[in-house]
């Protein structure tokens, strides 16, 4: 019999998890590497949505119509420090430049074979972790308070169409009755009916981690800092010992460029950082689903510690300090919106959307190294596409030809 492969993920958000179980599952002899406990940054506090029909990215062509006023901070659905966008200006003009009805028509294909094959996978998992407790099948509902912006909506329901996203039109009375959680101030809805969510991604993720660990899945509680490939690969870590591997997988979501960079690697990466409040539910109809109130740009959905706030993005260094201004306005927007009680902490969280330029993840092989493989950039949808990511990248390791197409996302897509 051989040994199997020796395998470091590095990261443990629900990228990292997935994957480390997806390799575990194959018969590899899998380590997962973080400095903190798995499933604690961006993949702890995002909205929980699984979605099937995430599909149009925030580069699509309408971003050019909308700049003037984004750029104006005149929607609550972006801030921006004017230093990072400066600092940053070559990302952010190649960022701008997949605008484009050939780039939305292709991410759009892309991330519908992603996302709807990653549906089917966590319900497996799910069910496999015990954990339909946290599962809502009650979809994904956007609401528009004004018939203006439902018609600029005009565009994501032809992209709908076009990739087969399942969806149901609704009318104000008809979401009254739908979601009698909401106050009447919405004109129209539509909702993702295939679309489920979970009351708590940490607790998915920590439900996927027992289901490694429990079948002899190593976690090391460390960093990776920098590596060296001879025979096989050696990590050096923060603290410990250093480890041995036959191939690494970088699964370090916003962290991971930075981790690429000791290898000589240029990942086109920036942060969409967003923050999440809870607030204790009111007293009105308890809220059954994520709700995205469009006009006012973000999004409320009920979770384990309360009715859970999720801002839009933040285009501001990883590590800048908070700027709760952005929150703030979603909560206060969100009280129209429904009943609310107070806020459960004294300060908001926030997570690091990871995002490359075209808005796609990477998934796949190092352009330059042998046995190192990218698994990261999974931008607004990492919770939704983690399981397919997973599956995928063990089919290329693997050789095998992999369930959806993956020319998309392979890493070798730019000149890094
Ligand atoms: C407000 C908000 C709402 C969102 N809502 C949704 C949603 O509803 N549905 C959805 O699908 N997605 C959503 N997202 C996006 C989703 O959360 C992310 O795409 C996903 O969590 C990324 O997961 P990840 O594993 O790549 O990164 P992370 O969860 O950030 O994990 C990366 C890990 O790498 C570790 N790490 C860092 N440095 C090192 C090192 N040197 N060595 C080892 N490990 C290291 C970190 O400690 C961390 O645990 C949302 C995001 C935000 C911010």
């Amino acid at each position: 019999m051989t040994t199997p492969q020796r395998i470091i993920v590095i990261g443990g958000g629900v990228v990292g998890i997935s994957s480390a179980l997806e390799f575990q599952r194959r018969g590899y002899q899998v380590s997962l590497l973080d400095p903190k406990q798995p499933g604690r940054e961006t993949s702890y506090g995002n909205t929980g949505v699984l979605s099937d029909g995430s599909v149009v990215i925030s580069n699509n062509p309408g971003l050019r119509k909308r700049l003037p006023k984004l750029i104006l901070k005149k929607s609550n659905a972006l801030n921006y420090s004017l230093g990072f966008v400066l600092k940053r200006l070559p990302w952010v003009a190649r960022f701008l430049s997949y605008t484009t009805e050939k780039h939305l028509d292709h991410s759009s294909q892309a991330l519908r074979a992603l996302q709807a094959h990653s549906l089917k996978l966590h319900l497996n998992l799910i069910s496999d972790a015990k954990a339909e407790n946290l599962l809502r099948r009650t979809g994904w509902l956007k609401v528009f308070r004004s018939d203006s912006s439902y018609k600029a909506y005009d565009m994501e329901l032809k992209v709908f169409e076009r990739t087969g996203v399942g969806h149901t039109i609704y009318s104000a009375e008809e979401l009254n009755q739908l979601e009698p959680a909401l106050n009447p101030i919405f004109r129209h809805g539509v909702l993702l009916h295939d679309a489920c969510s979970v009351s708590s991604p940490a607790a998915l993720c920590d439900a996927y981690l027992k289901l490694f660990t429990d079948a002899g899945g190593n976690v090391i509680l460390d960093a990776a800092e920098s590596f060296q490939r001879t025979e096989s690969w050696i990590v050096q870590l923060r603290d410990g010992e250093p480890l041995q591997a036959d191939a690494i997988i970088l699964a370090a979501g916003p962290w991971s460029a930075e981790i690429a960079k000791c290898l000589g690697y240029k990942i086109p990466m920036a942060w969409e950082r967003g923050y999440h409040w809870h607030l204790k539910p009111g007293t009105g109809p308890a809220l059954t689903r994520a709700v995205h109130d469009v006009d006012a740009g973000y999004v409320m959905t009920p979770q384990q510690q309360g009715v859970r706030i999720t801002s839009g993005v933040e285009l501001a260094d990883r590590d800048a300090p908070l700027d709760i201004s952005q929150i703030e306005q979603s909560i206060r927007s969100a009280r129209q919106a429904t009943s609310l009680g107070e806020k459960v902490e004294d300060a908001p969280w926030m997570g690091r959307r990871p995002t490359l330029i075209d808005s796609l993840p990477m998934i796949g092989a190092a352009p330059r190294h042998r046995g190192l493989w990218f698994n990261f950039g999974h931008q607004h949808n990492g919770l939704s596409t983690s399981a397919a990511s997973a599956q995928l990248l063990a089919d290329q390791f693997e050789g095998k030809s992999p369930a959806i197409n993956v020319e998309a996302f392979r890493p070798d897509r730019f000149r890094l």
